[in-house]
């Protein structure tokens, strides 16, 4: 039970920071922060925006007596860590955030402000990166300095991660990074928006997220040929076969799978059925247009798994099915399609009464009057990798992914104050004071 004399001399000292909140979140929206290697975007040219965003925070850090220490793993693209040193005999604790932000999209589509304006208006603040997510960002910080204002020391190390690269699971060049650099917690909380469907929900787990992709071979010939390839009596794959045609086979087999999941797969943290997919993102056949078959189809997927599934489960399901499907046409018997497991972004499972959890929902019932609501993460974030390091990590955060990544994203300044709350509370509950 959280003493409520001192946890509202804590709050109190997070409205008296208020304004400073909402400038430091107006400020670092307003420094463009795009992750270098996003799909179209040239690395020289947004390269840099990251280290900004590090460089801005540092003397923030330093002026409330942190230790920080600021490094790059990929040139150019800097991490910030301030470590603030307990008094002693306290269970240490991480706050997690990325720099990084995604491309603004196109620029017409924003009614509020262009992307970096910053803008503050509405009791929300605009900008690309508002919601996803550096108002977070900037509650941790103001979570931290409440507490030592409120004339508090907490008793365990509290570790602010300021790091690069999330939107592209460049994770080796940030959280990984700083891992390997050697900070550690006895728990984390990353701070990534965690709506929908909860205001500050806490998220104790996620989906794994494999990109995987089939390429399913054909044999080239004219076009007119069609007939030859599809009509009985004609000469089949002696002349040619539409790798089109034979993707499509491939494709009803995982939709069949994907049907199958959604009947079977479930995690008491995803209570809506049928979370876990697998998602076609791109479709392409040819190379050489509509006069020639198409002698080479790839199928691009997100495949979006449960948190109990291990990689090696799901990649045999997948595959399996893949190959009963091939199994059914002449051409593919013989021609199996060829899949690769380009990337996998690992699940995280925390148990809902874990320690941690059981001290952040101390926290959020504080600061909001009723008990937080718990549930799984729709997307991944890096939480898994912490967890992986052996730091139990979990997620809550102000935001909603409904504006993240879209035109006019947003965050509103009432949620950021009780996520600043709900983190200085945090620490007092897992640290001591
Ligand atoms: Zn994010």
């Amino acid at each position: 039970m959280i003493d409520s004399r001192i946890s509202s001399s804590i709050t109190r000292e997070v409205d008296n920071l208020k304004d400073e909140l909402i400038q430091l979140v107006s400020d670092i929206v307003k420094i463009p922060s795009v992750n270098p290697t996003y799909p179209g975007e040239v690395y020289e040219d947004v390269l840099g925006g990251e280290t900004e965003v590090a460089r801005f925070l540092k003397p923030l850090l330093d002026d409330i007596g942190l230790k920080t220490d600021i490094w790059e793993k990929e040139k150019g693209r800097s991490n910030l860590v301030g470590v603030c040193r307990g008094t002693g005999g306290g269970k240490s604790l991480i706050f997690n955030g990325h720099t990084d932000v995604v491309p603004p999209g196109a620029g017409e589509k924003w009614t509020m402000g262009k992307p970096w304006s910053g803008k503050v208006a509405e009791g929300k603040i605009w900008g690309r990166g508002s919601c996803d997510m550096k108002g977070g960002d900037a509650c941790a910080f103001i979570a931290l300095k409440a507490l030592l204002n409120a004339g508090f020391k907490p008793k365990g190390d509290v570790i602010l991660e300021y790091v690069v690269g999330e939107e592209m699971m460049n994770t080796a060049a940030g959280t990984g990074a700083t891992i390997e650099r050697g900070y550690k917690a006895d728990a984390a909380i990353v701070v990534e928006p965690s709506g929908p469907p909860y205001r500050l929900g806490l998220i104790p787990a996620s989906p794994g997220v494999f990109y995987m992709v089939v390429t399913i071979e054909g044999k080239a010939v004219h076009a007119s040929m069609r007939d030859e390839l599809i009509r009985p009596g004609g000469q089949g794959a002696k002349v040619g076969v539409s790798s089109i045609d034979k993707a499509v086979i491939i494709y009803q087999g995982l939709r069949q799978l994907e049907e199958r999941w959604g009947q079977t797969k479930s995690h008491p943290m995803f209570t809506r059925p049928g979370h876990f997919t697998l998602h076609p993102g791109v479709i392409t056949g040819g190379p050489s247009g509509a006069f020639v078959v198409s002698d080479k189809s790839r199928i691009e997927y997100a495949i979006w798994h449960a948190p109990q599934d291990s990689p090696e489960q799901v990649k045999q399901e997948v595959e399996e099915q893949i190959a009963l499907f091939a199994q059914t046409d002449p051409w593919l018997r013989e021609h199996p399609p060829k899949v690769e497991w380009l990337l996998w972004w690992p699940p995280y499972d925390v148990p809902a009464d874990a320690p941690i959890c059981n001290s952040v929902a101390a926290a959020y019932e504080a600061v909001i009057g009723e008990p937080v609501k718990y549930y799984g993460f729709a997307a991944v974030d890096d939480a898994a990798f912490l967890n992986r390091a052996g730091i139990p990590a979990i997620t809550i955060g102000p935001g909603s992914l409904f504006v993240a990544h879209a035109p006019d994203e947003h965050v509103e300044i009432a949620e950021l104050i009780d996520a600043a709350k709900i983190y200085a509370l945090s620490i007092m509950e897992w640290c001591g004071i």
